[in-house]
Formats: C-alpha cells, sequence, structure tokens
C-alpha cells in the first residue's frame, strides 16, 4: 500500500512502525452544527484508507477525534470564539447537548455513506488533562512561554515551522506586515495559543496550572493521537484545509514535545466544490446526506461518484452526476442479484485472476479509485467471463468499495429446501431444550454463511452481510 505523504510530497509504502498494526489518526467533526457531504468526503478517505489496508491483510487502529471545545470562528489570528459557545448561544441547549447532538447526527449520516465505524471517538473535552501535559512538557522544553493565564508556543524555537504547508516563518511575517492587530502579549505574530485564559463570560472552562482556561483547538490533536495510538504511529488524515494552521502547529507540538517525529504519513483530502465554490456555510451551498435519501438518492451514490475522483484532487459536485452514479449502483446491484444465482468458481480464471491483480494494484496505488472503476467496468462487461465469477471478483473488492452491491441479493433471497429443514430441526431441539443439538445446527446454518436469530417465532435466517 503505498499513500501521498503531504509532508515529504512523494508517495511512500505504508510499514507500521510496530511491525504489525497500522495506526491512523483522523481528524473528525466538530460538532457543532451539521456535517455536509463536502466535510463527508474528507472522513470517507480515512474509512477508505482504512479498508484498502484490511483488503491487503493489514490490521489497523482507526481513532478519530470529536471537537466538542477549543475551535475558534478566527483560527490564523486566534481570536474569535469559540464555536461550540457560539451554538450554544443560538440554540439555547448546553454545549454537551449540542455536541451529543451533533455528534449522533455525524455518526448517522457517516454510516448511511459507508463510512464503518472507527475503533475509538476520543472528545477533547475527556482529554483536558493530557493537553495539560503536553503544555507543561512543551514549557519545560523551552518550547512554549505563559503570559497572564495564556500560554503560546514559541515558533521560533521550532526551526522546522511550515514544513508541512510551506507557510515558512518568514512567508507569514510578510503576510502580518499587513495585518493591523496582533496579540500584544506574543512575542512573535506567528506564536500560537495553546492554552487560553478564560474570560468572565467563558462556559467551557478548567482549572489549570496556569488558571482558569481552555485549550487551543490544535493541542487535542496531539493529546488524543499520542495518547491512543503511541508516540511514534504510521498515517495521519485529514482534509487539505486542516493543513495550516492545525497539522503544521500539530507537528510543532507533538515533535516539540517528544523530540522526534511522530506521523510517518500525513494524508490529505480535496475539497468538495458546488458551481466552483468550495462547499461552506458562507457559501450556502450546503448539502447534507440525509438531503441525498430525500432526494430518493442512495448516499453511497456520493460514496460511488467521489471514487470517480482521486481524492487529492478538488471535486466538483453536481446533482446531475450523482443522479448518473445512483443508476449506475442500482445496476449494478440488479446485475449482481442476477449473477448470484449462477453457481461460483472453484478458483479464477486467467482473465479474472488479471482483473484481480488489476484491482489489487489499483487501491493499492495511492487509492486510485477511478482506475479500481475502471476495472470494475472491465468485469461486468467481460465477454467469457462466467457470471458466477463476475459475482465473486465484485463481492470480494465490495470490502474496499464498500457500496453494498449484495443489497438486492440479500433482499431476494430466499431459503431454499436443505436450509428449512435445518431451521425446522433448530426449532424442535430449541422446544425440548436439546442446547447441544440446537448449537450444532446454529453452527451449521452459520457455516453457510447465513445469520442466525432467535425470535418469539423462531430460528430466523438471513445471508449474512
Ligand atoms: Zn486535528
Amino acid at each position: 500500500m503505498r499513500l501521498y505523504d503531504s509532508l515529504t510530497r512523494e508517495v511512500r509504502e505504508v510499514v507500521p512502525v510496530d511491525g504489525r498494526t497500522v495506526k491512523i489518526y483522523s481528524c473528525g467533526p466538530t460538532v457543532y452544527r451539521y456535517i455536509h457531504i463536502g466535510n463527508m468526503r474528507s472522513f470517507m478517505l480515512g474509512d477508505l484508507i482504512r479498508r484498502a489496508l484490511r483488503f491487503e491483510g493489514h490490521p489497523v487502529r482507526w481513532v478519530m477525534n470529536i471537537t466538542d471545545v477549543g475551535h475558534m470562528t478566527d483560527e490564523v489570528t486566534d481570536s474569535g470564539r469559540d464555536k461550540m459557545e457560539l451554538a450554544e448561544a443560538d440554540e439555547g441547549l448546553s454545549a454537551a447537548e449540542i455536541a451529543q447532538k451533533y455528534t449522533e447526527a455525524f455518526l448517522h449520516d457517516a454510516d448511511l455513506v459507508g463510512i464503518q465505524r472507527a475503533d475509538l471517538y476520543p472528545r477533547a473535552t475527556e482529554h483536558i488533562p493530557e493537553m495539560i501535559a503536553i503544555i507543561q512538557r512543551l514549557l519545560e522544553r523551552g518550547h512554549a512561554y505563559e503570559v497572564d493565564g495564556t500560554v503560546y508556543y514559541d515558533v521560533t524555537t521550532f526551526p522546522e515551522y511550515g514544513k508541512l504547508s510551506g507557510n515558512t516563518l518568514d512567508q507569514l511575517r510578510a503576510g502580518h506586515r499587513q495585518e493591523v492587530a496582533t496579540d500584544p502579549n506574543k512575542r512573535h505574530p506567528e506564536d500560537f495559543a495553546l492554552w487560553k485564559k478564560a474570560g468572565p463570560n467563558r462556559l467551557l472552562k478548567w482549572p489549570s496550572p496556569w488558571g482558569e482556561g481552555f485549550p487551543g483547538w490544535h493541542i487535542e490533536c496531539s493529546a488524543m493521537s499520542m495518547k491512543h495510538l503511541g508516540e511514534r504511529f504510521d498515517i495521519h488524515t485529514g482534509g487539505n484545509d486542516n493543513k495550516f494552521p492545525h497539522h503544521e502547529d500539530e507537528i510543532a507540538q507533538s515533535e516539540g514535545a517528544v523530540g522526534h517525529p511522530v506521523v510517518s504519513i500525513w494524508v490529505h483530502g480535496g475539497f468538495l466544490q458546488m458551481g466552483g465554490q468550495k462547499m461552506a456555510k458562507s457559501a450556502r451551498n450546503i448539502t447534507r446526506v440525509t438531503d441525498l435519501a430525500e432526494q430518493g438518492i442512495d448516499p453511497l451514490a456520493y460514496r460511488l461518484l467521489c471514487f470517480g475522483t482521486r481524492y487529492r484532487s478538488e471535486m466538483d459536485f453536481s446533482w446531475e452526476a450523482l443522479e448518473g452514479q445512483n443508476r449506475r449502483l442500482t445496476d449494478l446491484r440488479r446485475r449482481m442479484a442476477e449473477w448470484s444465482a449462477a453457481p461460483r468458481p472453484e478458483r479464477l480464471s486467467p482473465a479474472g485472476t488479471e482483473l484481480d491483480r488489476r484491482f489489487r494494484e489499483a487501491v493499492s496505488d495511492d487509492l486510485d479509485m477511478p482506475q479500481a472503476l475502471v476495472v470494475v467496468n472491465e468485469t461486468v462487461g467481460a465477454a467469457g467471463l462466467a457470471p458466477g465469477e463476475r459475482y465473486a471478483l465484485l463481492a470480494s473488492w465490495d470490502a474496499v468499495l464498500g457500496l453494498d452491491l449484495e443489497r438486492d441479493v440479500r433482499e431476494r433471497w430466499e431459503p431454499g429446501p436443505e436450509v428449512l429443514e435445518l431451521v425446522r430441526r433448530r426449532d424442535r431441539a430449541r422446544s425440548a431444550k436439546d442446547w447441544t443439538a440446537a448449537d450444532e445446527i446454529r453452527s451449521r446454518l452459520q457455516a453457510m454463511d447465513l445469520e442466525v436469530m432467535d425470535t418469539p417465532e423462531g430460528t430466523k435466517v438471513r445471508p449474512r452481510r
């Protein structure tokens, strides 16, 4: 598996630092409003990397944070108000209620576009002590200074500042000359806050060695990634807009605290545009995943649409293109249902083997999903490929594609006489309290790739997803 590393600007092989499990950290949602399909494209990138690595046989641990404090309305100058507190004022709910509401909405929408749940969703508000510990290490190592209850990172102590985004201090300084106001407590205008003193109206605040306050946005990702994945881990993902200042500052914090590189590969996804504009609340072109369903479109068609563009490129969204992919997905599932009746091959034919090789190569080549879709198309149309072989190939690739290609097969499925007989025997065994026999029959049904459910009406079975 090879991925483009935004830091070294080259495509690099994924080699787990612990020699076994690939550890991935993804910047997750800020939960003060609904997530739109543009944000979702960036979260789908983390899911796709995990699916692709598992497809290659790697164990993976995936952590995605939930930002429920510290994300300000103005990140570049760190002035402005906390987005959670603004939402609180807007909605009349407490910050915790707002975080809960939008976290649930996010997970719901993520499920709909086929994002498999991460192994862990740590919340910023539950990691304040870890953030304080890193800030203390930065103070001890001379990377930070405190002024009147606020702690700043001194960017001049980290000579590599700017290595990810290209925003070096020289360049930033040129930009700052035009700016009017900077915080007079900062030693340098480019310094950023690690911890901020709470003002009198601040609701979200915690005690700290520097008095009551709250963390800056960036420190949460240093704290949560290193707590849950260790001081060296493999992949960090985010959107292009996270490169600066968020990830640049995370690198300065994490490497400043531990004294060595933490992340092996930085992966960034491109924006989603609508009518040539970045999808953003301010541009009033927001679409939620649930809006797609309301338009009669399967949210997984959006997933398929995204595969048509390389993840690093900006992608233009149009309803026409989405409707086209919705028809394509419906057609794929219908064909799968037709082919499902055909016998599966014992082994792949030479043509099938070649298609499988090309699909796998496309996925492991920095997630070349447009090329993977070319192989899918060829498989659907290839002359001389038996229907059962087409089915077997597409069903196995769906572990990466996540398009639920066997949905129609499942929905149209009827148990055959052999299965019906096993179900009857199991119900008789259960009535007779012969649990050994009932368990033995359950195992036999499961070995036939069936899910076995005990219901008040007796045993029910259906194909396993
Ligand atoms: Zn982050």
